[in-house]
């Protein structure tokens, strides 16, 4: 390792930049070098998917940090070009433009990327993944000239793709492998709610359908064939069915991976000079007792400020709750904990799911595992401390819109 050597981060997403900025927060005046493969400098990508997709929200609002930021904090962004190994032991990095340097302490803040669906005709023009600026780009125009698409898979991206697509005038039909959308992370009872969400918004809803092929002509997509025989025009597919981490610097480097770089909780890696935050950390959560790896925005926004104090030597344990949101037309939601698939016995709905005003909790004999707000608001404060007191619920009370929050301990 040199003297002075940088600080180095790879990837120059939301988590990359906040790791930055927190890193010149905590009085680390040494170099800080940020290297990202994208041609354009960090942003948020929530907008990508609601109000920047629907035209409502100008470019230079999805960057995390003004232009001029990074160099008035001395912080060097380098800007379309892969960070391509890493050397562990001899602390180096190297890049796709062939040049190579010395780290003193490293972040992989490499975020995900879209899963790919095998099927054949996924390469046809007109079909579309949605992870960067450019792709929103790509569907803000394409939903603009299309009258018809089809959008495979009911996770959050495919769901606020449709209710964007359904603004913008175009019908959609929403396939989806499962019984219901969202329905591995949120259940049957609560997963209902955003299938009569979008089915109200006139949504061509197919559950339990598989995609047997994109269909195409001269090149061009023109529909999808179902598992059942049947055939959907289509005049451009959006396929939405999960990401994937980019673990692939790190598991060449030799670090322990499993569901992305797998981090304690102060978010160091299995060699002493790397850590890993954002979608690609895999960390251990000290309240949960077990490793978890966040897909969420506010993760990759709070994670990178306790990468950087750990990097820094300082005392660290990463234990915030997870947290994530979503807009789909009316609809406004935040969601806070974290509920491993089937793992709860019991959901208690507080207001009303018909109007679509309520709180869902996710018990576990009386805890509060999750709390999910939708069209409520200023609740997370309290649906936090519900969880993370760990005490029994008195679950009448809890469903009780007239008691407070407060007051729905079991005994209380
Ligand atoms: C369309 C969309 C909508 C979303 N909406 C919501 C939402 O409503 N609510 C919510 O909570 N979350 C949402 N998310 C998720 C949220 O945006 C992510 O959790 C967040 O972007 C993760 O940030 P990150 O910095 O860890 O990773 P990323 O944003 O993936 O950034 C990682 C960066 O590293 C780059 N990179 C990868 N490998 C290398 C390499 N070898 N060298 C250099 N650079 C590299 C990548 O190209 C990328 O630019 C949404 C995501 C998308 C795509």
């Amino acid at each position: 390792m040199a003297a002075n050597s940088p600080f180095v981060i790879a990837g120059a997403g939301l988590a990359g930049a906040k790791a930055a900025e927190a890193l010149r927060e905590e009085g680390f005046d040494g170099p800080v070098v940020l290297v990202g493969d994208e041609q354009e400098r960090p942003y948020e990508r929530p907008p990508l998917s609601k109000d920047y997709l629907q035209g409502s929200s100008p470019r230079e609002d999805v960057f995390v940090h003004p232009g001029g930021w990074y160099e008035e904090h001395g912080v060097d962004l380098r800007l379309g070009v892969p960070v391509t190994g890493i050397d562990p032991g001899g602390r180096s990095v190297r890049l796709a433009d062939g040049s190579a340097f010395a780290y003193e302490k490293l972040l992989l803040a490499t975020g995900s990327s879209p899963r790919r669906l095998p099927v054949a005709g996924e390469n046809l023009d007109g079909v579309h993944y949605l992870r960067s600026l450019a792709d929103s780009d790509t569907l803000k125009e394409t939903f603009a000239a299309a009258s018809r698409i089809v959008v495979i898979g009911g996770g959050w991206i495919g769901l606020e793709t449709t209710a964007a697509a359904r603004e913008a005038g175009v019908e959609v039909t929403l396939l989806e492998a499962g019984e219901l959308p969202l329905v591995g992370v949120l259940g049957r009872e609560a997963a209902q709610v955003f299938a009569g969400l979008h089915t109200a918004h006139g949504v061509d809803l197919r559950c339990g359908t598989h995609v047997t092929e994109i269909t195409g002509a001269r090149g061009r997509v023109d529909g999808v064939l179902l598992d059942g025989g049947e055939r959907i025009d289509a005049d451009a597919v959006v396929i939405g069915v999960g990401i994937t981490p980019n673990t692939r610097l790190a598991s060449d480097a030799g670090l322990e991976v499993g569901n992305g770089v797998r981090v304690d909780s102060a978010l160091r890696t299995s060699d002493p000079g790397i850590w890993a935050a954002g979608d690609v950390a895999n960390a251990f959560h000290p309240l949960l007792g077990r490793h978890i790896r966040v897909e969420h925005w506010a993760n990759a926004l709070n994670q990178p400020a306790a990468a950087a104090r750990s990097m820094l030597g300082g005392d660290v344990s990463y234990d915030r709750l997870p947290y994530f949101f979503t807009d789909q037309y009316d609809l406004g939601m935040e969601y806070t904990g974290h509920v491993e698939r089937g793992g709860y016995d019991r959901v208690v709905f507080r207001g009303s799911t018909d109007d679509r005003e309520f709180v869902a909790f996710w018990l576990s004999e009386r805890r509060v595992l999750a709390g999910m707000n939708v069209n409520v608001w200023d609740v997370t404060g309290p649906v936090r401390t519900l969880i993370t007191s760990g005490l029994p619920v008195d679950e009448g009370r809890l469903g009780d819109v007239g008691v407070p929050l407060t007051e729905v301990f079991a005994g209380g």
